[in-house]
């Protein structure tokens, strides 16, 4: 029997992504004859950042003084201090924070400036958490899991703004949301969980319900592709995460008729279309 490939319609890049790689691009044509750098990834995939480099942008780890240098700030953002020094040493500052993640960084500095102590649901490794901690006059309590909230620090607190990674799990945050709520008087909680994350994760609620199979793909540093395959997981034990179509199993798809994907917000289109021919080549003999 022919097997029946269904491809999430939200799957591939968002538009935080997509912008974020323009941005760079654009850069490296407009700024000929200078030094392009960037402190960490444009995004996290290793595909894209392949791309990027060859464009002629350049990761570095530290800034360093020095004429017609261009600084690339990532689709992630990062912390304000880091921003001032490039300009002070003297680098164009070329901006390819995402909008959305922007918007979290100004409701957390509105929320700060009202006295609030601002607690950030997300992975404090993050380079989106460390940018918004990096946007703050007052260190924020960053929590990452329900199981771990400081109850008895926060409770002491008299006013405190709640800020969320724009990449968590649509349904931890709803429940963490209900505890916090109830910890505290006087808290605002702003869910910055992003539209193309939210839409992502209600497809992957459906998709390992209608599916034998489900094939995940993004890079391993994808915190987004994470959420997808740990949802997915739960509901389906026969979902697999892969960074392309290399890491494919013919075994996984043994007896299987129905084979979900959903690609993660910084997998190119191109990585998903080999997955699915090389799906349908193995499948299908
Ligand atoms: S996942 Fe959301 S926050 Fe991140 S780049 Fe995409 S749109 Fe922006």
């Amino acid at each position: 029997m022919k097997v029946k490939i269904n491809l999430a319609k939200s799957s591939g890049f968002c538009f935080g992504v997509k912008r974020a790689i323009e941005v760079a691009l654009n850069t490296a044509k407009e700024y000929k004859g200078y030094k392009i750098e960037m402190i960490g990834d444009i995004v996290h995939n290793e595909d894209v950042c392949r791309g990027i480099a060859e464009a002629g942008i350049n990761k570095i780890k530290k800034l360093c003084k020095s004429k017609k240098k261009v600084f690339v700030i990532s689709a992630h953002g990062i912390a304000l201090d880091v921003i001032n020094k490039a300009k002070k040493m003297g680098y164009v500052i070329v901006d390819a924070t995402c909008p959305r993640v922007k918007d979290i960084h100004n409701t957390a500095i509105e929320m700060e400036k009202q006295g609030r102590t601002i607690i950030i649901i997300g992975d404090k490794e993050h380079s989106e958490v460390r940018g918004i901690v990096g946007h703050l006059k007052k260190k924020p309590i960053i929590i990452n899991d329900e199981n771990n909230i400081p109850v008895k620090k926060i409770n002491k607190l008299a006013k405190v703004g709640v800020v969320v990674q724009s990449t968590q799990n649509v349904k931890k945050i709803d429940r963490m949301f209900k505890i916090l709520g109830k910890c505290m008087s006087d808290v605002k909680l702003c869910n910055t969980i992003c539209i193309p994350t939210k839409r992502k994760q209600s497809e992957i609620r459906k998709l390992p319900l209608e599916n034998d199979v489900i094939i995940v793909i993004g890079s391993k540093m994808s915190a987004n592709t994470g959420r997808l395959y740990e949802i997915s997981k739960n509901i389906n034990h026969r979902t697999y995460w892969v960074q392309s179509d290399k890491g494919l199993k013919p075994v996984w798809f043994n007896g299987a008729v129905k084979i979900g994907i959903i690609a993660g917000a910084s997998t190119p289109d191109a990585v998903t279309q080999k997955v699915i021919n090389m799906i349908e080549r193995a499948a299908n003999g």
